[in-house]
């Protein structure tokens, strides 16, 4: 009897999964299917080094970030729906095209939503559509002498470390602390006083608000909400934080629900559905939502999926095992070439001036190994078995 799984979101968490039940697929007699709503795979930390090159590069450097999930998939012997899932029920999840999929066992990795351009909308299914919206933002950049950066959490400090020296940057972040813990607070401070002797108007602590348009105007406003600085610009990021797609688990899951990111046990099922498996951005457990951590739950998914179906082919009852977290490993860059990272628990690469060579060199090994699948599942399983050899970072459940 052929068992069915279906993945839901083709992002870090899905398609690793897929690439690792790919080679197991003829073992245990398994037809897996992934189904995304675009038709291309984009590898988001990337993405803000494609909203900071220049126009005519642009289109070559997204190339390197993206691949069709046809052609990925199908190589690898997943089947591929463009499609988005509207509903999940206990056996069966149901399109936008109002088909319905059976499945044996689910994975939801359907991640989260950015504000843009920092992931795609809902219009931006295609390839070209994607491009055609990132050229227009990077158009509005070019054309744009004051910028605004809202929020510095990673994704904010990416941006404005694309931004710092190549226009009138000010950055209005809601705390005093930024990266607060991580590194000892030592990668948090290295950003402050890059953005400090680059003369960025910093300000902390405040949030932003924007004042109604003037009509006709290319100036927008932003008022802080406790000392009342007012800021113009031309150009605006926010990246204040992410939204989990999880609204197609709302109707008949949300008990499960706990603003919106979903409350799974430690073997990632939803409580009481052992068939239906969570990861990645979506999930309510207390680990960092990074590219690397929704690595390191796919792997872990996979291993258990694997005990799951080997149990089953001998007629013994399954032992999965529980996922007690990763420890934290974030290289972020400061513009092209420069970067901070931490690995914990002692490695701090902050470099001098602007950042590290190091670290900048890190994130662009990182994107290239992600961007090759034999080369990523390798790389994950080196991870997943060290990873797996160190103290736990998550707490073990009592029950
Ligand atoms: C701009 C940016 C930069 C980042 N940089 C870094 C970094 O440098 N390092 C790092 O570790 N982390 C980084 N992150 C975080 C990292 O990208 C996420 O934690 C990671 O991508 C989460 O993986 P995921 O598989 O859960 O979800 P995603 O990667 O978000 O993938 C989800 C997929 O599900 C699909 N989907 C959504 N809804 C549906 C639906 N209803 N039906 C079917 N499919 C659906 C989406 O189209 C998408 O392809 C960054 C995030 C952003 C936004």
């Amino acid at each position: 009897m052929t068992i069915h799984i279906l993945i839901l979101g083709g992002g870090a968490a899905g398609i690793l999964t897929a690439l690792k039940l790919s080679a197991i697929k003829s073992k245990y007699g398994l037809e897996v299917t992934l189904v995304d709503p675009k038709t291309y795979f984009e590898y988001t930390p990337g993405i803000v080094a494609v909203l900071g090159t220049p126009l005519d590069k642009l289109e070559k450097k997204y190339q390197e970030i993206t691949q069709d999930y046809q052609e990925l998939l199908g190589s690898w012997g997943v089947n591929f729906i463009q499609d988005e899932v509207e509903e999940v029920q206990q056996s069966e999840v149901i399109l936008k095209s109002q088909k319905r999929l059976t499945y044996t066992y689910l994975i939801v990795a359907t991640g989260s939503s950015y504000p843009s351009p920092f992931k795609p909308t809902s219009t931006e299914t295609t390839y070209a559509e994607r491009l055609k919206a990132l050229k227009e933002d990077r158009a509005s950049l070019e054309s744009a002498s004051r910028v605004l950066c809202v929020g510095l959490g990673p994704v904010g400090i990416e941006m404005a470390g694309e931004l710092i020296g190549t226009k009138d940057l000010s950055v209005i972040h809601g705390s005093d602390e930024v990266l607060p813990g991580i590194g000892g607070g030592r990668l948090g401070e290295k950003v402050l006083s890059v953005l400090k002797q680059n003369d960025v108007n910093l300000i902390l602590g405040e949030k932003a608000e924007e004042k109604s348009p003037e009509s006709f105007s290319t100036v927008r406003t932003f008022v802080t909400d406790k000392t009342r600085q007012s800021v113009e610009v031309e150009k605006v990021y926010i990246s204040t934080g992410l939204t989990p797609n999880t609204k197609c688990l709302e109707k008949n899951f949300s008990s499960f629900l706990n603003k919106g990111f979903v409350r799974v046990n430690e073997y990632f099922q939803i409580p009481d559905h052992s068939q239906i498996f969570c990861i990645g951005d979506i999930i309510d457990i207390g680990e960092q939502k990074l590219y690397f951590t929704a690595h390191m739950q796919a792997m872990h998914l996979f291993k258990n999926i694997t005990n799951l179906l080997a149990s089953q082919a001998k007629g013994q009852e399954p032992e999965l095992m529980p996922y007690l977290g990763v420890r934290l490993a974030m290289v972020l860059s400061i513009g092209p070439s420069r970067g901070i990272a931490f690995i914990d628990p002692v490695l701090n690469v902050v470099g001098f001036g602007r950042g590290s060579y190091i670290a900048g060199a890190m994130k662009w090994c990182i994107e290239r190994i992600t961007m090759h699948p034999s080369t990523k599942i390798l790389v994950n399983e080196v991870l997943y078995f060290i990873q797996k050899h160190r103290s736990p970072a998550l707490k073990p459940k009592d029950d």
